[in-house]
């Protein structure tokens, strides 16, 4: 293989990479051994813009579990499959104040807060279409794998793992079968949770689904309409105000993107009608984002005043 010269894009992005690598803060996520075991020094940033030209730097084909990265999309399908109203019924749109995996419903309406915490989530899952268990299953990697643009699989060890200690997921669903919210089966709820989050993804993958979000939910590699653009508006609300755990607003003040954060150390961060982003750096800071990861967004946005608040 001969001398291949890097664009200027992604020299930036070689070049931010290498400032942020001396940064060792935070801890990787150890709620389950499985997390436990990444190599703390992986560390990508891949930006893909709405004509599917993709620049990336670092580890971009390293796989890791989707965690809560999934949530948006899943939020997404909830919508297209369903409608506003029908899901607005299951879920809020307000900004917790909680931790993901509080246990806490909205007493007015019943519902969880949002789809970015644990209990939405969850409620989301019941939404998955199939006759039968095996067919949601698939229904659920088929969707995922359509915003991917490449066949997605699952990532065996962590799902087992997540299965076998989720207790506090368990309390969540079921206190919403205890309230109605879901209907049960409780179990196989939870299992397409677990599934969901285990789903194994790259930072090339997670850049193309933020970049799909940011084409409007046409994928920006197949050309597939996965969700509809009045669909993508209302993800992309949820995750300007819901989707970096505690940190939402700080980090809307910062940085200034529609974005999801993962336990396993994934961030995508969504500029309309232009680009994606994704980072992946395993350690993260105490409120559970990529201590890197946010390093690198904030860096970058403010580099190409990507803010959406500020005059371009
Ligand atoms: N599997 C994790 C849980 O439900 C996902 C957490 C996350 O990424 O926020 O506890």
């Amino acid at each position: 293989v001969g001398f291949q010269s890097r664009s200027p894009v992604e020299q930036y992005l070689h070049d931010l990479l290498a400032q942020i690598a001396t940064n060792t803060e935070g801890t990787v996520a150890d709620y389950i051994p499985e997390l436990a075991k990444a190599n703390p020094e992986h560390l990508a940033v891949v930006v893909v813009t709405v004509d599917g030209k993709v620049y990336s730097a670092g580890d971009a084909d390293v796989p890791f579990t989707i965690q809560s990265v999934s949530k948006p999309f899943m939020f997404g399908y909830a919508l297209q499959e369903y409608g506003l109203e029908t899901v607005l019924k299951k879920v809020g749109v307000e900004p917790t104040g909680d931790p993901f995996n509080s246990i806490v419903l909205d007493d007015v309406n019943n519902r969880p807060f949002n789809p970015m915490v644990n209990a939405g989530a969850i409620a989301m899952s019941e939404l998955l279409r199939g006759e039968n268990h095996a067919e949601r299953e698939a229904t659920q990697m088929d969707f995922f794998s359509r915003f991917a643009g490449r066949k997605l699989t699952m990532d065996q060890t962590v799902y087992q793992s997540e299965s076998d200690t989720g207790h506090r997921n368990r309390a969540i669903a079921y206190m919403m079968l205890n309230s109605g919210m879901i209907n049960g089966p409780t179990e196989e709820v939870l299992d397409l949770y677990f599934r969901q989050c285990s789903i194994l993804v790259t930072a090339r993958d997670l850049a193309v689904m933020a970049a799909t979000l940011a084409a409007h939910g046409r994928n920006v590699i197949t050309g597939e309409q996965v969700i509809s653009p009045g669909n993508v508006r209302d993800v992309l609300s949820v995750m300007a105000t819901c989707g970096m755990y505690d940190y939402a607003g700080q980090w809307m003040f910062d940085v200034g993107l529609p974005a999801k954060s993962g336990v396993s150390g994934g961030i995508i961060a969504v500029l309309p009608g232009q680009l994606g982003i994704a980072v992946y750096s395993p350690r993260l800071d105490s409120v559970g984002n990529s201590v890197r990861g946010i390093e690198v967004c904030k860096r970058f946005t403010r580099d190409f005043s990507l803010h959406a608040y500020v005059d371009r």
